[in-house]
């Protein structure tokens, strides 16, 4: 007997041809985040774009610093949970050395689909060989944020804030599982338990965010770091990226990482088995519903 299963028929309709935009100027490349009408909702078209993007900003040598940017109302609402560009059961060529999610059964389905399009992912992103900069406005929830974690700085506007709202989901925390490194302990448990908003201003007293500046400075902001870098060696800023990152490392975020990778995959599995859903029967509809009540919004 296979323990494989028929890929389920997709039913995907992209509204663009481009969720992402890549710019180069001089020494700077800017990657814009664009699927504004769904707040840059990721799907894997969107995921496997910016794997594009990055890798045209490293493949070419003029560039020696990199933005990540977003089109629209916000940074980004996180993963595609509801837009009919929602592509979960699409089966792509993937970038890490794994296999497709789409033959396989029950819990093996998404595990191997987040192992490539999102911890597999932001892990190479991380470790892109130039510097990174986030730049964040308005919403950068759940999946938002690992996109602005990976990277080496985040630049944030007045009216930016952070949340990971999925123990609604009764799933603790986003796969890119870096809250504990990117807030104190305690700070990280109220972020992760309440699932509460956190503007850029409470966030930069942690470190999580480098600067906070108002909405039509961002831009600029963001330009002034890029052309610091830019000025610097080559080699010196990756060796010095690396040199963090492996600190990181030391302290034990990558092996933390693998550890709550697990316990997310359980708590999707439980969903499943108690309620058909993995997503225990939220949608982005649901989500932003009560995520607007909880922070007192229309
Ligand atoms: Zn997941």
């Amino acid at each position: 007997m296979s323990d494989l299963v028929a890929p389920k028929q997709a039913g995907i309709t992209y509204e663009t041809d481009e969720p992402v935009l890549y710019q180069a100027e001089g020494q700077i490349a800017r990657i814009t985040l664009n699927r504004p009408s769904f707040h840059n909702a990721q799907n894997s078209q969107m995921t496997y774009a910016l794997d594009d993007a990055f890798k045209r900003a490293v493949d070419d040598d003029k560039i020696k610093v990199i933005i990540l940017k977003a089109a629209g109302k916000h940074f980004s609402a996180g993963h595609d949970i509801g837009t009919p560009g929602r592509d979960v059961d699409k089966s792509w060529d993937r970038r890490l050395m794994q296999s497709d999610h789409t033959t396989k059964p029950a819990a093996e389905f998404l595990y191997t689909r987040e192992h490539e399009v999102y911890l597999g992912m932001c892990r190479r992103w991380r470790d892109i060989p130039k510097p990174t900069i986030a730049q964040v406005h308005g919403a950068c929830v759940a999946g938002g944020l690992m996109l602005a974690w990976v990277c080496d700085f985040i630049i944030a506007s007045d009216d930016a804030f952070f949340q990971d709202p999925v123990i609604r989901m009764g799933i603790p925390g986003v796969e890119y599982f870096a809250h504990g490194f990117e807030l104190p302990p305690r700070i990280a448990k109220e972020f992760l338990l309440l699932g509460e908003r956190m503007p850029a201003e409470r966030a930069e007293q942690f470190g999580m965010v480098n600067r906070v500046v108002p909405r039509d400075g961002l831009d600029a902001a963001a330009t002034e770091i890029a052309e610091k870098l830019a000025g610097f060696p080559r080699l010196g800023l990756w060796l010095g990226k690396q040199a963090i990152n492996q600190v990181e490392d030391l302290r034990g975020k990558r092996s933390a990482m693998d550890s709550h990778y697990h316990i997310h995959h359980f708590a999707h599995a439980q969903n499943d088995l108690t309620t058909g859903d993995r997503l225990g029967g939220q949608d982005a509809k649901s989500m932003a519903a009560a995520n607007k009540k909880q922070a007192g919004s229309d």
